[in-house]
């Protein structure tokens, strides 16, 4: 294992710096330990950040480009990625606790995200309108100009790239809010945006803490354009920003997502959704399959199998976890991880049973053994709210319109899934369950083509696919009168 760098800066304008907020520590949760400090910008960084961002955009360095050129540069950055995945990996897992496995997945997902909107960059094309003789009409996209993108900690890496490569494509100059928790792993983004040739101030990457150097950034003048992922009182406290400054925004926030569970599913196909749909990151994902609701005449069965999966998975540093396999490693930090806990106990004091885990393991760190609870009811908090956790609530239901009340039944709808062998009922439910994206026999079947985001307080906006694109550009239309 290399020696981890023990103090990290800020990059704003092509250079690494000190933040004018001191330094903050950053803990390696699987064993409570310092891993390194990092920078902390004030508002008076995020000033210069957004200045440098604006200069590029006004100065035409990156809206100027032909498209393929911005294409190219932004495919460099995800090569630059994979060309040091092992470096990254190491530290992401470090500081966030996932195994070395999941670490490298999530760079090459991020990897992905930089080919994909690379290869978008060409495609966002205008129109001509026909307005009769006389007259040519046609409309173009334009980039907002400054792109102000504020990241969470369950994935640094990928959620900076999703947004970042898309900015950058359509010829955005950006500026990056980390997280507290995990801000080192992203400073490979910067050097990356300098491997592909971008110019000074196109990607600034600062840590800072939400409520100063995050609320600063929101609330800029000079930032024309939002991108959030989080929790819903800070996407509300964005937003909120964003509207005084009248600049849109996209908002990722969370979800409790189900998955619906029919009496002629392939059970032991849905063990493997159980897998990845809620012990993949230790269950901190925003689309994590949180609920399941299963027929009754199934639920026992299906119970035993789902307990097998959790037992299976062995829970330890992700740093001893470099091959992929039946394993988990720690929650981002023990504040997570005891809030994660304290929500099952109240379960149990609902009346819910905890049919696996539920306990912190017999070892320091942020660990949560992988947790089933059953007898779950639809009034029950856990039945309702994000626990952001490894930790899985299953609620029963007797008929069709009973399972999609349920599944409906909370403020969010962020994804949901379907599993049934009968297609009548599968489109019956996708058109029926208020998500941004259903699944139907695969829990996360689709991928960065396909568009992702929310209904209700999951927030509003699509990121992924070619709708992402929109939230980047602004349409303009230029209508000429032609001479006689
Ligand atoms: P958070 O929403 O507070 O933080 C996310 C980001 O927003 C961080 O970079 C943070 O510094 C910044 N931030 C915080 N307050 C801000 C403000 N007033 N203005 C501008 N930026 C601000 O989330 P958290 O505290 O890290 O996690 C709490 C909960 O959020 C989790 O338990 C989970 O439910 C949810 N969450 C969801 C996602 C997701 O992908 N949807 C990701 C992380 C966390």
């Amino acid at each position: 294992m290399a020696e981890i760098k023990p103090y990290w800066q800020n990059y704003i304008d092509g250079a690494w710096g000190d933040g004018g907020a001191g330094r903050i520590d950053v803990i390696n949760p699987a064993t409570g330990a310092r891993l390194a400090t990092q920078a902390l910008a004030d508002s008076a960084d995020v000033d210069r950040a957004v200045q440098a961002a604006k200069r590029v955009h006004v100065s035409g360095a990156l809206s100027d480009l032909r498209p393929v050129e911005r294409g190219r540069m932004v495919q460099a950055m995800g090569r630059y990625l994979l060309d040091h995945i092992d470096a990254i990996a190491e530290v992401l897992t470090l500081e966030q606790g996932k195994p070395l496995w999941e670490a490298r997945i999530e760079i090459e997902g991020a990897a992905r995200y930089f080919e994909y909107y690379g290869n978008q960059a060409e495609t966002v094309e205008g129109r001509s309108i026909p307005l009769g003789k006389g007259y040519f009409d046609f409309t173009t996209y334009e980039p907002f100009g400054v792109s102000a993108q504020i990241i969470p900690w369950n994935y640094p890496i990928e959620m900076t790239a999703r947004s970042l490569s898309a900015a950058l494509a359509t010829g955005n100059a950006c500026v990056i809010k980390t997280p507290e928790l995990t801000p080192l792993s992203t400073a490979w983004l910067a050097q990356a945006a300098e491997a592909a040739g971008l110019p000074d101030g196109a990607v600034n990457i600062l840590c800072g803490l939400g409520k100063e150097a995050g609320a600063a950034l929101s609330a800029h003048r000079d930032v024309n354009q939002i991108v959030f992922t989080g929790s819903v009182p800070t996407g509300i406290a964005i937003a909120t920003a964003a509207a005084q400054n009248v600049v849109p925004c996209v908002l990722e926030l969370g979800g409790k997502s189900a998955a619906i569970v029919h009496d002629d599913a392939d059970l032991e196909a849905f063990e493997n959704d159980v897998r990845w749909g809620i012990y993949f990151n230790a269950g901190q994902v925003c689309s994590a399959m949180s609920r399941v609701i299963v027929h009754d005449s199934i639920h026992d069965a299906l119970v035993e199998r789902m307990v097998g999966v959790a037992k299976s998975l062995s829970v330890k540093p992700g740093i001893e976890q470099p091959e992929f396999g039946a394993t988990m490693g720690a929650m981002v930090s023990e504040a997570q991880r005891d809030r994660a806990a304290a929500m099952v106990g109240q379960a149990q004091t609902d009346g819910a049973r905890v049919a696996t885990g539920g306990r912190k393991p017999n070892i320091s760190g942020a660990f949560l053994e992988p947790t089933i609870i059953t007898d779950v009811t639809p009034d029950m908090a856990i039945a309702s709210e994000e626990v952001f956790g490894p930790v899985l609530s299953v609620l029963r239901f007797s008929s069709d319109d009973e399972a999609i009340g349920m599944a409906n039944g909370t403020s969010y709808g962020l994804v949901g899934g379907v599993f049934t062998r009968d297609l009548d009922r599968a489109t019956r439910a996708a058109r029926q369950l208020r998500a941004g994206q259903v699944f139907v026999n695969e829990w996360y079947a689709g991928g960065v083509e396909t568009p992702f985001g929310g209904y209700g307080k999951s927030g509003y906006g699509r990121e992924k696919g070619r709708e992402a694109l929109w939230n980047y550009v602004q349409t303009k239309n230029v209508a000429i009168k032609l001479g006689a």
